[in-house]
């Protein structure tokens, strides 16, 4: 089974901003924006937005389809 994406928290306990570490964006105000260049990437928690976790789902998948197979 693939593992679900859980939140990470920073030493303070509260909840770093998430950034997809597919596209870059970062989760804002219940949406995902697209940031510049030239941001600090370790002030962020990386994880998926919901369309590369999607995407990245369907890979999973889809290996596991082909382990299945060689496995027969
Ligand atoms: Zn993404």
């Amino acid at each position: 089974m693939p593992q679900a994406v859980t939140p990470v928290y920073d030493r303070k306990g509260g909840a770093m901003e998430k950034m997809c570490c597919v596209c870059q964006r970062i989760k804002r105000n219940n949406g995902w924006v697209k940031v510049g260049k030239g941001l600090a990437m370790s002030q962020f928690s990386h994880g998926y937005c919901p369309a590369c976790y999607r995407k990245a789902m369907q890979k999973v998948m889809a290996f596991g389809m082909q382990l299945q197979r060689a496995t027969d």
